[in-house]
């Protein structure tokens, strides 16, 4: 491709509205382009590195047996309401309707769709285990769309559905789906570390997150260095503290003027913050967003309260629960905003962390303005309706594991992976006969990748002051022929003799051959990352010309046929 043909608009400024270097950096070279918040469009060179991650995707799963289909975004109401999930999906599900009212979404997910397919294609245990999945465009109203392609309202996923005869065949299936995003996100070129995730109220160990490290991703994991376990923070199971075997003293009640929080109160009455619990108070939601109850959640002092956990407890939609407002929440049940403790509080379901039964003499607030009780006990004093692990395990924390301390890392979510059961195939019914022809529910697991996501992420890690840094297998172009006067007969000739060759022996390149001063040229080949430079000049009257790598920060004078065959080799190795 000649540059001086090519739709390429690079901008030198970094746009307002991009925080991270690969929305800047994807904005700057006009490889993506936006309509709107959360809306993007692919320009050639960003669509061209998509095609790659996507082809690479299709490579691998067709490799484990995966077989390609293409459904529409758009999906009927009707199969949302059989499994259940038109009520409890909340806003981020893009709805709309039809001129005759009849109600769609457009996916942001196709369990559905693909459970639908199975339940009307599949009737013999004779056409089990399969697995099929697409590469499409997916649609969700995020709250918070941002950070271009990181996180958007319309963004490409792979999704693949798996189909077995019984779980013994999933947890086969889920392996190989396993082994296959290791080699996708290998061949990408991101360090990436695979997570165990949260799998909703399910529990078990049902689900995977494939994390690329990233100091801007918006996950959080925790990791042991002693053993190999790793987790979302989300998921992560903590260790309750040591149960203690204090005898327990009488309850009093403490006058503590103006001491909301935890560090005051415990200042104030010199106590360490693990000797307090706090409350945190919610309220939540019925499918149609009416309030229907409240929440007071207890953590020791020190803790912090890991809301997935909460609200898996609780087994109610993450968008149904929010913080409550104290007042309201007082008339209702009796709490004190800063001085709410689990005495004296009704009409509201009290869910304790799994450690403050084994802690005694606990400080918590009186229900009361400016008062606390000391010498909490629970089962004495105090009872959950709820008693389980909500909280989070900190950076320092105790493996759940060995017990060394756990470390934290920052990520972007780049895939998942997770274990359904039956949980489709029961509520839309989809069943095949097993060899005594009796129906059997199949068993089913998702896969998903974020292609835009991803792209996004090999940029964040991929990248320098300067630019991207394309590893080979998705870069737009692998070879790009800068030409310094393209006026100048000799030079011009040179950079078509390389761009012939290379193009015959299957390197994809760029030739800049536009009108424009070196020092643009430079700064763009520079931006737009393409890993191989050659670089025609004034050598190449002598049949030299300059061979660089956009990663390495030296460069080479080579004669013409030396570039050649080194772009060759070099782009054969790690295409
Ligand atoms: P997140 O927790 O980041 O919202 P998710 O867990 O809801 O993501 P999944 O339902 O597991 O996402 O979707 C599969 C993959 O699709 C994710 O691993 C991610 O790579 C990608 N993805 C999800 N939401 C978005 C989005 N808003 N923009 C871009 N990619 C996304
Ligand atoms: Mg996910």
């Amino acid at each position: 491709m000649r540059l001086s043909k090519m739709h390429l608009k690079t901008l030198r400024e970094v746009p307002n509205e991009a925080e991270i270097p690969s929305h800047i950096l994807l904005l700057r070279t006009g490889m993506i382009r936006k309509l709107v918040s959360g809306v993007y469009g692919f320009m050639p060179l960003g669509w061209r590195a998509i095609r790659k991650i996507e082809d690479i995707i299709r490579q691998e799963m067709d490799r484990s047996g995966g077989q390609e289909i293409h459904m529409s975004a758009v999906q009927p109401a009707e199969l949302w309401e059989e499994s259940g999930r038109w009520s409890v999906y909340g806003p981020e599900l893009w709805r709309l309707k039809d001129r005759h009212g009849r109600e769609f979404c457009l996916g942001p997910t196709h369990e559905e769709i693909f459970t639908d397919i199975v339940r009307n294609d599949i009737s013999s245990y004779r056409q089990l285990p399969m697995n099929l999945y697409q590469i499409q465009t997916k649609y969700r109203d995020e709250a918070r769309p941002r950070f271009g392609l990181m996180r958007s309202r319309e963004f490409i996923m792979k999704d693949a559905y798996s189909f077995d005869l019984d779980q013994e065949g999933l947890d086969k299936s889920y392996e190989e789906m396993y082994d296959a995003y290791d080699r996708i996100f290998t061949r990408c070129g991101l360090t990436f570390r695979p997570v165990e995730a949260d799998s909703g109220a399910i529990g078990g160990s049902n689900s995977h997150e494939f994390t690329a490290l990233s100091e801007v991703g918006e996950s959080e994991i925790a990791y042991c260095e002693a053993c190999d376990m790793a987790a979302t923070v989300e998921r992560a199971a903590c260790v309750d503290a040591e149960a203690s075997q204090a005898e327990e003293l009488p309850m009093e009640e403490v006058h503590t003027p103006g001491t909301k929080t935890i560090e005051e109160v415990a200042g104030f009455l010199g106590l360490s913050q693990d000797q307090t619990m706090k409350a945190l108070l919610f309220v939540t939601y019925d499918d149609e967003g009416k309030e229907n109850g409240y929440v007071a959640a207890f953590v020791r002092g020190d803790r912090e309260l890991n809301m997935t956990k909460l609200v898996n407890a609780l087994d109610i939609p993450e968008h149904s629960i929010e913080f409550a407002d104290e007042e309201q929440m007082g008339a209702a049940t009796g709490c004190v905003g800063g001085f709410t403790g689990p005495i004296g509080l009704h009409d509201c379901k009290i869910v304790v962390d799994s450690e403050l039964p084994g802690m005694k003499n606990l400080c918590a607030g009186a229900c009361k303005v400016d008062h606390h009780l000391k010498n909490v006990n629970y089962g004495r004093d105090y009872k959950g309706d709820i008693v389980t692990d909500i909280k989070v395990l900190k950076e320092g924390d105790t493996c759940p594991v060995c017990g060394a301390p756990v470390k934290h890392a920052r990520g972007i979510e780049v895939g998942q992976v997770f274990k359904l059961g039956i949980k489709y195939s029961q509520s839309m019914g989809a069943v095949y006969k097993d060899e005594n022809q009796k129906d059997q529910l199949i068993v089913m697991g998702c896969y998903g990748i974020g292609v835009t996501r991803t792209l996004a992420a090999v940029v964040e890690q991929h990248h320098d002051d300067n630019g991207i840094i394309w590893p080979m297998a998705i870069a737009p172009y692998h070879a790009i022929i800068t030409v310094m006067k393209p006026d100048d007969e000799t030079q011009a000739q040179v950079a078509e003799r390389i761009y012939d060759e290379l193009g015959r022996a299957g390197v994809e390149v760029l030739l800049d051959d536009r009108k424009e001063r070196p020092g643009v040229k430079f700064k763009d080949a520079d931006l737009l990352g393409i890993p191989v430079r050659i670089t025609v000049g004034r050598g190449a009257a002598d049949g030299l010309v300059e061979y660089k790598m956009r990663r390495d920060a030296d460069k080479e004078e080579l004669s013409i046929e030396d570039s050649v065959a080194r772009a060759i080799e070099v782009v054969n190795k790690e295409k």
